[in-house]
């Protein structure tokens, strides 16, 4: 057996269009575009890579964008005092700052400064609160992008068994209160988990946000299970490559995303969906 792949960009695609669909409603209805300010600190070619993207898919989408590049010696106190002055501007529905941040500034503080109604990268704990009881407003982009993923192949987590390896704060928690409010059963893998291979042989899904490049090996998949790789790892080549062992993997399962292309595009365009929905709540 060969595992379907389960195309990222071409369901990222039809989200971005369903988004700007959404844009032109508004507009039809004498509404502003939806506005995202994006702040990016510092010079890390990663994170000018992620910026320049959501730029690009923001204006696909007919969302307007506002840059805010900042040299790497801004304070804590200067970014604190930007995010309150976008906290108070009635145009502004969306406020992402790019992480990692410099090492000066402690990435808790800035997630909390940011208005929950505008915290459109779900990080928030009033945000993930929200998450965990069940009344989600907006949700951390990766794990509603998977979700996403999912329905539109059909795959309905209810009743399954969801096994989440990777437990931070972006990824693996709000993945696993994700599948939880999709009804599955969940188990969430981590570096202290006893038997990571039996936890993963045991998934109906396996969502793998690990960070540590082919260490799902295919020889864990259950037959027949649906594979999800948010990981991202650039090999000494250049090239990249999930947390998951692909082509053993690929021979196990009955669904798989590939690295790139699976789940990475479905981020951006999640990214732009909250921003919709942050505007259209408030705006
Ligand atoms: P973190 O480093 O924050 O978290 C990694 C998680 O993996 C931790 O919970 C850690 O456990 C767990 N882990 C580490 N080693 C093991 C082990 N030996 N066994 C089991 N679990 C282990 O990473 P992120 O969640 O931020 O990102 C994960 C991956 O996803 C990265 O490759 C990142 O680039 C990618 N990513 C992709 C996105 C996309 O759009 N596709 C978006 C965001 C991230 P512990 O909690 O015990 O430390």
């Amino acid at each position: 057996m060969s595992a379907q792949l389960i195309d990222g960009k071409a369901v990222a695609e039809t989200l971005i269009t369903q988004v700007r669909e959404g844009v032109d409603a508004r507009l039809a209805a004498g509404k502003r575009a939806p506005a995202l300010a994006v702040i990016l600190i510092g010079d890390d070619p990663a994170s000018g890579v992620y910026v320049r993207n959501k730029k690009r898919n923001c204006e696909k989408a007919g969302i307007r964008s506002l840059a805010w590049d900042l040299p790497a010696s801004t304070t804590q106190d200067e970014l604190l005092a930007i995010i309150d002055q976008l906290n108070a501007d009635d145009s502004v529905d969306g406020i992402l700052v790019q992480l990692p941040l410099p090492k000066h500034i402690e990435p808790q503080a800035v997630i909390e400064r940011i208005d929950p109604k505008k915290d459109v990268d779900g990080f928030h704990p009033y945000n993930m609160g929200r998450l965990a009881i069940k009344m989600p407003l907006l949700r951390p982009c990766t794990p509603r992008g998977v979700m996403t993923l999912l329905e539109s192949y059909g795959i309905d987590p209810k009743g399954k068994k969801a096994v989440i390896v990777g437990a931070s704060n972006i990824v693996g928690r709000p993945q696993a209160l994700e599948m939880l409010l999709a009804r599955a059963t969940v188990t969430v893998c981590h570096s202290a988990t006893a038997d990571l291979a039996a936890e993963v042989a045991a998934a109906d899904i396996v969502v793998a946000a690990v960070g540590k490049p082919n260490f799902v090996k295919g020889e864990w998949i259950k037959p027949g299970a649906v594979v999800i790789d948010v990981g991202i790892n650039r090999l000494e080549n250049g090239s990249l490559c999930g947390d998951v062992e692909f082509d053993s993997a690929r021979e196990r399962a009955a669904f798989i995303t590939p690295v790139p292309g699976g789940v990475g595009p479905m981020t951006i365009a999640t990214l732009l969906q909250n921003t919709l929905d942050s505007a259209n709540l408030h705006a």
